[in-house]
């Protein structure tokens, strides 16, 4: 299968130009192909949160190449990197960054409002449809500070879903949570990942999930340590 995601010579320094000029990334080599689920692994301070962001196109290496589906990022302008991102990529964080006055449907349609001006029917029948995917049809219409931690995170990857992102990147996303809501979203990315194919990146401290996934990076002192496989993880309850 195609890679959705490859990574060559990336480099990353903050305080350029500073007293403080630091490298923390030191030459990043990394494919994932398309259909795959990864688990990155490492200390904190590491760099995979820096990492996570250069892939999600949220900020830029300081040198090296990233291509994501093919395209070629590393001359692309702000206006082209936005929109590469808000169609290929869905991001999921340790804390959800839900708007918490609204309900979990509005949580959800709110990628595609802010991509289309404008809320339509068709936005909210699609919502209803991810929060069914993702287990929430009855709390659809509750406001998602009424929501327990699990569920509030289940709403996040809803809305990560909304544009149909080929890579989802998820940062610690069940590190603030109880073992048993851990392993449930853990479970539905699995799920998400097996029936639609979507590639995840997922990082993570838990060594129980991220044996559970197709592959384990670690990533130490800013560079790819070791890598193995992970072990199958069967069918998925949910
Ligand atoms: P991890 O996610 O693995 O814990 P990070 O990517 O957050 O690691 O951080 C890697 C290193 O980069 C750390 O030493 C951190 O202090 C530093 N760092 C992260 N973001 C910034 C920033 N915006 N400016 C300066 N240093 C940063
Ligand atoms: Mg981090």
């Amino acid at each position: 299968m195609a890679d959705v995601l490859v990574l060559d010579g990336v480099r990353k320094s903050y305080g350029i130009g500073t007293p403080v000029e630091t490298e923390v990334l030191h030459g990043i080599d990394l494919a994932v192909r398309a259909g795959e689920f990864v688990a990155l692994m490492g200390p904190s301070g590491s760099g995979k949160s820096t990492l996570l962001n250069i892939i999600g196109l949220l900020d830029r290496p300081t040198s090296g190449r990233l291509r994501i589906e093919g395209t070629d990022t590393t001359d692309l302008g702000d206006a082209d990197r936005t929109r590469l991102r808000g169609h290929t990529i869905g991001f999921v964080f340790q804390y959800h960054y839900l708007i918490s006055a609204f309900t979990a449907l509005e949580n959800v349609m709110m990628p595609m409002v802010v991509d289309r001006g404008r809320a339509d029917a068709e936005m909210a029948r699609r919502a209803g449809e991810l929060l069914a995917w993702v287990g929430l049809d009855r709390w659809r219409n509750n406001r998602v500070n009424h929501l327990s931690g699990g569920q509030q995170q289940r709403v996040a990857v809803a809305r990560a879903l909304a544009a149909g992102p080929a890579l989802v990147l998820a940062d610690e996303p069940t590190g603030n949570l109880d073992t048993a809501s851990a392993d449930g979203v853990f479970a539905l990315m699995r799920r998400i990942n097996r029936e639609r194919g979507t590639t995840f990146l997922l990082v993570t401290h838990n060594l129980a999930l991220a044996e559970r996934c197709d592959r384990i990076v670690e990533v130490v002192d800013g560079r790819i340590g070791s890598e193995r496989a992970g072990r199958d993880d069967g069918a998925v309850p949910v």
